[in-house]
């Protein structure tokens, strides 16, 4: 073991131990009034973590997984994945104190943001990372003054119009721009070492990481030309984190390994990585949340002379958690989160009219 996780870290649980099985003790004895004001909370299963891993190296052998540390930053995760041996993707100063804090060493991390503020990349030059990305003049110049001794990586823009969260419009030079950002890098003494690109969250094409992977290529070789030692490729993240995925998993990292072995094949000394967040994390985290209230609404708003017709309907149910909070990637991601019933409080059962009935459950 590394050393980042402690035998204090752990619980023994019986094997075939489940979320589920913890929450109902939890809960145990829990009266209505008791839930009510607990607030909402998360349990991971870190195993669900451990085991995306093995599966990450088994699909990508030839692949570095770096986490993208802003996806959940929870201590738990961290520690478990730095003893797993990945690296670190951090978007700004917080994060690359956060995971040097729990031992983390800098040739760990990456500092991915391409839109950096100056004072984090100062910590960044003054605690070792080394590992920049950019994507335009202005990031370069920044560095230059700031970091000289960084290590650039160049941000591409993908074709993400399939994604469900897209990044290019925001992140990563135009495949044109390229040759004059490289141009100025060498002019500018700063060290070119590789491309990266991400082609958006929850990408329903896998074509997008090979079609991005050869225009991977073509810079490496422009780079190569200018005189840069180019030898870092970066799929970046977008793969999928939800249960259920495996086959779509499968069918990406095949079309990765495909496109990486006739593009970057395994003797071109190219080290190759990727940086993910979702897929480690989504599947390892069930929020525990109570019903606070229970409606009966129509499916459609009636008109008025309607209203006492017998239009469907429906029941809504209230949480104590909203889209302005934790259910915020229902609005950012389009996430549908599935519930799941884990206890009935008598109470709900039994009060007139009862606020909760197995029967209306989805
Ligand atoms: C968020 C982020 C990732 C991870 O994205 P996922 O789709 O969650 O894997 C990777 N790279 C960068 C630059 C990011 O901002």
């Amino acid at each position: 073991m590394a050393g980042y996780l402690s035998e204090t870290d752990f619980v023994m649980v019986e094997e075939g131990f489940s979320t589920r099985d913890l929450l109902e003790e939890l809960t145990l004895g829990a009266s209505q009034a008791t839930t009510d004001e607990v607030a909402a909370f998360f349990v991971a299963d870190l195993g669900a973590v451990v085991r995306k891993h093995f599966c990450f190296l088994k699909c990508l052998p030839r692949v570095r997984p770096f986490y993208a540390v802003k996806c959940n930053s929870s201590l738990g995760v961290l520690k478990v994945l730095a003893e797993l041996g990945l690296g670190f993707s951090c978007a700004n100063k917080a994060e690359m104190e956060l995971v040097q804090r729990i031992g983390v060493p800098a040739s760990k991390i990456i500092y991915a943001n391409p839109c950096k503020q100056i004072a984090h990349i100062k910590y960044a030059a003054k605690h070792g990372v080394r590992l920049l990305s950019f994507d335009n003049e202005i990031e370069l110049a920044k560095v230059v003054k700031s970091h000289p001794s960084a290590r650039m990586v160049l941000c591409i823009a993908t074709d993400d119009s399939h994604s469900l969260s897209r990044l290019s419009f925001k992140f990563g030079a135009s495949l044109k721009s390229c040759r004059h950002l490289l141009e100025n890098a060498k002019k500018s003494h700063v060290e070119v070492v590789g491309v990266s690109f991400h082609i958006g969250s929850d990408c329903p094409d896998p074509q997008a990481y090979a079609q991005s992977i050869a225009d991977a290529r073509l810079v490496f070789e422009i780079g190569a030309e200018l005189g840069h030692r180019m030898h870092i490729l970066d799929l970046g993240g977008g793969f999928p984190g939800v249960e259920g995925t495996k086959v779509r998993f499968e069918e990406i990292t095949s079309v990765i390994n495909s496109a990486l072995d006739l593009y970057f094949p395994e003797d071109c000394g190219v080290d190759i990585l990727a940086k993910l967040g979702r897929y480690y994390v989504t599947s390892a985290f069930t929020l525990a949340i109570s019903i606070i209230a229970k409606k009966e609404v129509l499916l459609d708003q009636p008109s008025r002379e309607e209203e006492n017709s017998s239009a469907p309907k429906t029941i809504v149910y209230h949480l104590h958690e909203g889209v302005y909070g934790i259910f915020n990637s229902v609005l950012f991601d389009n996430t549908c989160p599935t519930p799941i019933l884990q206890k009935i409080s008598p109470e709900l059962t039994s009060a007139n009219p009862p606020l909760f009935a197995e029967e209306d459950w989805p």
